[in-house]
């Protein structure tokens, strides 16, 4: 149970149920007796009484054989740039730079598509490194998956995480062809994303990806460009940013605190997330401001949230890694995300021999959100999931202040704008089907 006060001072609040992640209105008296439960014994009680008990929603079942929905190919293990955080150390995971063969590309998508069927929907993400240093292989999956999903009457969507500065105009017309979701790493204005983001000589980059995705920014109709902003120490300013890169013409734009680094360059402590709540807290009221005005603005971190908040999401694991989703190495390696390429922790077999469904099962079951301390009691454990588990595995959970200190943020927003009557749009809840509340 997380209670959040209602701003008029009227003892009113508001309940957020973590089972099932329902959120209800509460009046003064209930919330005043919500106050004083201790929680366990008296407050399932207390629920049962009201209505709000019941079975879990979710168990401690693990979950067993989830059909792979999702791949991201590290196309190309090298990299142009030399970013001082980077979790794949410059692109090469620890390892040779090297790109991955079409062989390997083609069965990775054989793996994907194997069991599709009319109406399904996939995922095909190429990441790297830089994934545009081996396009022709880049280019040749792409069609060949698209034919194969097309044959099978499935639908498959195309994303990839770039660099920005290989980007050519033959790029963003096939980007656009294919409906790409392009992500650019980006890290702010130009003095700060040069100190971060900087050629492995130590040139910043700023200039070149700018002026490289300008053909990615005008062409945006079947695709969409977002900015990704890792946030560090050294880029704490999350609403000049933001604007910035809004103006500049992305799609929307979200930020991700680095907790841990390979080398401990650049990573957060508690003093900076605490600042960077204050910014992203910062921003989202500013999305309050817009909306209210009708107007776009597109923070990410928010417009996602909300839309978890809405539909009640309420989940196990923190992300599809080692379920839905997995990450195949140059060499064809499997590994249950992008991040785990190359580290032994994540391994689950290989798209030539197949999926390691018994290291999988162990997987599932050992990353499960009850067996995690201490989210086991932790109220924002099935909207948050435990944390990704690359960072918690090397770093342990020292955001967690700052993960609960922002759900707590979008579930008042939430209220907010639903009590103005501007969340959500009724044509996308319909389309979406959503519900809450
Ligand atoms: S906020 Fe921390 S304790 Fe809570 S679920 Fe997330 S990782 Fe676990
Ligand atoms: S484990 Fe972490 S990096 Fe990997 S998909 Fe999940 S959240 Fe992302």
């Amino acid at each position: 149970m997380h209670l959040i006060e209602s701003p008029d001072g009227l003892g009113q609040g508001h309940l957020f149920v973590v089972d099932g992640s329902r959120l209800f209105d509460v009046e003064a008296g209930l919330f005043s007796e919500l106050r004083q439960t201790a929680g366990g014994e008296s407050l399932s009680r207390l629920l049962d009484r009201v209505g709000l008990g019941g079975p879990p929603r979710i168990d401690d079942e693990p979950l067993t054989a989830p059909p792979v929905r999702a791949l991201s190919l590290a196309i190309a293990q090298k990299c142009n740039l030399g970013c001082t955080y980077c979790y794949a150390q410059q692109g090469e995971f620890g390892g040779a730079a090297k790109n991955m063969s079409p062989g390997i590309a083609d069965a990775s998508v054989d793996l994907l598509l194997a069991d599709a069927a009319p109406g399904e929907r996939y995922n095909l993400a190429f990441l790297g490194g830089e994934p545009l240093a081996n396009r022709a292989t880049l280019q040749a999956t792409t069609r060949r998956a698209a034919a194969l999903a097309g044959e099978r009457g499935a639908t498959l969507t195309f994303s990839i995480t770039t660099n920005g500065t290989l980007v050519t105009e033959a790029d963003a017309d096939f980007f656009e062809e294919h409906g790409f979701a392009v992500t650019i790493s980006l890290d702010g204005p130009a003095e700060v994303h040069d100190a971060l983001r900087p050629y492995k000589g130590g040139r910043g980059s700023y200039e070149t990806v700018m002026e490289r995705i300008t053909p990615l920014l005008r062409r945006q109709r079947q695709m969409q460009v977002s900015a990704r902003v890792t946030v560090t120490p050294r880029n704490l300013r999350l609403r000049e940013t933001l604007e910035h890169f809004l103006a500049a013409g992305f799609h929307s734009v979200g930020f991700s605190p680095l907790l841990r680094s390979p080398s401990g360059a650049d990573e957060m402590s508690i003093e900076t997330l605490e600042t960077m709540l204050g910014e992203m807290i910062d921003c989202g009221l500013e999305y309050e401001r817009r909306t209210r005005k009708g107007e776009r603005y597109a923070f990410a971190n928010l417009t996602n949230a909300l839309k978890e908040i809405h539909r009640g999401t309420h989940r196990p694991y923190p992300c599809g890694a080692g379920a839905g989703y997995l990450g195949v190495s140059a060499d064809g390696d499997l590994a249950a995300c992008h991040r785990f390429v190359g580290d032994d922790e994540g391994q689950m077999g290989s798209v030539l021999g197949g999926l390691d469904t018994a290291r999988r099962g162990d997987w599932l079951a050992e990353r499960h959100v009850h067996r995690q301390e201490p989210c086991r009691s932790c109220w924002a454990r099935y909207l948050c999931g435990g944390g990704c588990h690359h960072e918690v595995i090397q770093k342990g959970r020292p955001a967690c202040d700052y993960i609960r200190g922002w759900l707590h943020y979008c579930l008042e927003a939430y209220l907010r704008l639903t009590a103005a009557g501007m969340y959500p749009d009724p044509a996308e809840a319909r389309a979406e089907g959503m519900t809450n509340r």
